[in-house]
């Protein structure tokens, strides 16, 4: 099988401040492992992040606008991400699904505007637990997933990357089994692979939902698992070390 280049993102959601960002660019500085580090601070941060992790940590978003630019008070447009040194951009996470009433059409726009600026739409896909008990798990997954595959086309899977995070595993300390998550990884992988077999095996597919320095490398070393998104074991600079070092 095609193994793709680990990738290990870091969602620091609401939380951090500029001596986190030290302290990370701190510790990351001597990895020399194969994956690609990505942190996703809040936006203040995001050009003392550029300025210290210039060079061996690549940095992301967690949200854009969907709108190119003018009057969309709070916004933040995908050239300013670019402009300030993101090459990513988290899309899709459950918690603006569920606190901010995203939609998968939402989600579709946003995923399209942040290519248009070369930024790499990280799309977050997942199932709730009663989705989950109701065996729905696959139909809700792939819904999310078909959706901006019809909007995007599938061709834009090629500049993308795509995180598999049960809703109930997200910061609860639940993680799905490497068994569980693989079975969801494959299924995604073959949605993908029904259009281009080619952009399916290149395509990186991330696991997230409590991911720690302890249950990592069972997760990786799954076929179709390659890489993290990470919460709050990505505020630790030391977890986040051991997460990357497992992938
Ligand atoms: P968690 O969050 O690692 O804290 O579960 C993952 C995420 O929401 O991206």
């Amino acid at each position: 099988m095609n193994k793709r280049t680990p990738l290990v993102a870091g969602n620091w959601k609401m939380n951090g401040d500029p001596s986190l960002v030290e302290g990370m660019a701190a510790a990351l500085a001597g990895y020399d492992g194969a994956a690609q580090m990505v942190i996703c601070p809040p936006f203040p941060f995001l050009a003392q992040a550029r300025e210290l992790f210039a060079g061996h940590v690549a940095i992301g978003a967690q949200n854009l606008s969907d709108q190119e630019e003018g009057a969309y008070t709070g916004e933040v447009s995908a050239s300013m991400l670019a402009g300030a040194g993101c090459g990513y951009v988290i899309i899709g996470h459950s918690e603006r699904r569920a606190l901010y009433g995203e939609t998968d059409a939402l989600i579709a726009a946003k995923f399209a505007r942040a290519q248009t600026e070369g930024l790499v739409p990280i799309l977050c896909v997942g199932e709730t637990l009663e989705e989950r008990e109701a065996g729905k798990t696959e139909a809700v997954v792939c819904g999310q997933l078909q959706a901006v595959i019809d909007a995007a086309g599938i061709e834009a899977f090629a500049r993308a990357v795509v995180a598999y995070e049960p809703v109930w595993a997200i910061g609860t300390g639940m993680t799905a089994s490497p068994e569980q998550a693989q079975e969801v990884h494959a299924t995604l992988r073959q949605t993908v692979a029904s259009y281009s077999a080619d952009i399916a095996a290149s395509l990186p597919l991330l696991y997230g939902g409590s991911v720690k320095a302890d249950n990592a490398a069972l997760l990786f070393a799954q076929s179709d698992i390659d890489g993290g998104l990470i919460g709050g074991a990505s505020l630790t600079a030391d977890s986040f070390l051991a997460i990357c070092r497992a992938a």
